[in-house]
Formats: C-alpha cells, sequence, structure tokens
C-alpha cells in the first residue's frame, strides 16, 4: 500500500514561514497493489494530486469526504477531473447536505459561473454513518466511523489485510467517549501500521480551543501509542505555525513524523517506510 500527503494544512493554506511543509489544505492519496488511486478530501492539494493522476493516465477518480468544512472541499474549483469530458468523478460521503455544499463552493458568489459539469461525469454516493466497503479495483477495504467534530467527521481505515492505514483528520480527542469507535479503527482487526491524527493545537501556545474540533499535537502522539499504531503521523497543521514551530514538536517527538505535502509512505509487512 502507497500513502502521500498532497495537502497537509488545516483552515488556510500557510503564510511564507511555513513553507517546507508545503501549501495545500487536506488531500491524501492512497493506492492499493494494483489500479486506481484512491484520494481523502477535495482541499487544495486535491489540485496537484489530479494532475499527476491525469498524467500518468488515470480517468476514473474515487474521493471519500471526511466531511464538508470550506479547508476540505474549496480545491474542487481546481479539481480538472470535475471539468474534463473524459473523466468520471465518484465522490463518496455520510454527510447530509453532500451535494449541495459541493454546488454552493461551485457557484456564484464563490465560483464565477454555475457548475453543470462541463460534460464531465460527477457522482455522489451516499454513505450510512458507519461502514465497510470493498474497493475491489484496488485490493483495499475502505471501514468508516463517525468522530467528534462539529457537524461530524468520518475517520477512515484503508486496508489490505496486512497493511493499515488510518485517517483522522478534524478530530477533537479530548472528547473520548464520543471517539471509542475511532479509536477501535486504529488497533482492530490489527493496530494500523500508519496513522495521520490531526495535531492542530500546541499546549504551550495557549491555542487550544475546546468544541473546535481539534487536538494538541501530544494527544495525537498519546492515542497512537494507546492504540500500538506503528508510525504516527501529525496532520491538519495550524497555519499560525512557523516551520520552526513544527520542526520543533517533530523533534521533540521520537519516531513521529509531522505530515509535509509529497510525503510518501509505503507500507509493507504491516511496517510503513517513508519513500
Ligand atoms: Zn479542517
Amino acid at each position: 500500500m502507497q500513502v502521500r500527503f498532497w495537502g497537509t494544512w488545516g483552515s488556510s493554506a500557510p503564510f511564507q514561514t511555513s513553507l517546507e511543509f508545503g501549501c495545500h489544505t487536506t488531500c491524501v492519496e492512497v493506492r492499493g497493489d494494483r489500479g486506481d488511486p484512491v484520494f481523502i478530501d477535495l482541499g487544495t492539494g486535491i489540485a496537484p494530486a489530479a494532475d499527476a493522476a491525469l498524467a500518468a493516465g488515470v480517468r476514473q477518480f474515487t474521493v471519500f469526504l471526511t466531511h464538508l468544512h470550506l479547508d476540505h472541499v474549496c480545491g474542487s474549483c481546481a479539481c480538472a477531473p470535475l471539468f474534463r469530458q473524459d473523466c468520471l468523478t465518484t465522490v463518496y460521503s455520510e454527510h447530509v447536505g453532500t451535494l449541495a455544499a459541493l454546488r454552493q463552493v461551485l457557484s456564484p458568489p464563490l465560483f464565477p459561473v454555475y457548475y453543470d459539469g462541463f460534460g464531465a461525469r460527477a457522482r455522489l454516493e451516499e454513505l450510512p454513518e458507519c461502514g465497510e466497503m470493498r474497493l475491489e479495483a484496488c485490493g483495499l477495504t475502505v471501514t468508516w466511523r463517525q468522530a467528534a467534530h462539529p457537524q461530524g467527521v468520518t475517520t477512515l481505515r484503508f486496508d489490505d489485510g496486512t497493511n493499515a492505514f488510518v485517517f483522522a483528520t478534524d478530530i477533537e480527542l479530548r472528547l473520548r467517549a464520543e471517539n471509542e469507535a475511532f479509536e477501535r479503527l486504529l488497533r482492530e482487526p490489527y493496530p494500523a501500521s500508519l496513522a495521520a491524527i490531526d495535531g492542530f493545537f500546541s499546549d504551550d501556545r495557549g491555542d487550544y480551543h475546546k468544541n473546535w474540533g481539534h487536538s494538541t499535537w501530544l494527544e495525537a502522539l498519546a492515542v497512537a501509542t494507546r492504540n500500538q499504531v506503528r508510525q504516527v503521523v501529525v496532520t491538519h497543521h495550524n497555519p499560525h505555525s512557523t516551520d520552526n514551530d513544527l520542526r520543533g514538536f517533530e523533534r521533540a517527538s521520537p519516531g513521529a513524523r509531522w505530515a509535509r505535502d509529497g510525503q510518501s509512505w509505503s507500507i509493507a509487512n504491516g511496517h510503513a517506510q517513508e519513500a
């Protein structure tokens, strides 16, 4: 299994002091041992991610949406497959109002024209609140569970039978009772080889906001440890963090990595290795 981060920032793109970590909001590419890639979220990272996939000949795009907040859907206006007649895009979402939200992003006054498909084929597949789906074409099983975030968020586990990648952006880990299903996702049926977890806040800066739906990076590391995750990656960076801040957090956390746009992982025999 391969995992590549295309967008790792939360809320908005960062400032010029943070470009070592990239410049895009959330988008991750997951590949099984065959077939087309699967994408998570339509943050601005979907633009370079989709361009790279198109250049490699991909014409069928599969996207799982974690939720509908702007930083996770704003890249749809620069997602080339949504505007190409030779592409089919399937968006999976469990969130009520997904179609309306995407239409809103792609219509005035937020967008110059009303999106009518422009000849491209795009469809929405509505998911139940939690479930499991086999993506036969790429050899992956996707399991999803709700977690604590205003208006809800979907956490995702991609599994090939030996290796598992869990993605948990925009989660307020402090609300333990609401995140029990997510914690099980990290460790069952076996501990995740790789887990990318929201670490938006830093305790020492006094920036924690209760009920904003995010966690400190220390909480991200703690939830990974108590669920036996083999490799943790902290993501959804605060745009007020500089390169120096993020490097400092990473240096203080031996074994953990902070996600960067373009960072790639290979997962085999249960172990994740940075490619
Ligand atoms: Zn977000």
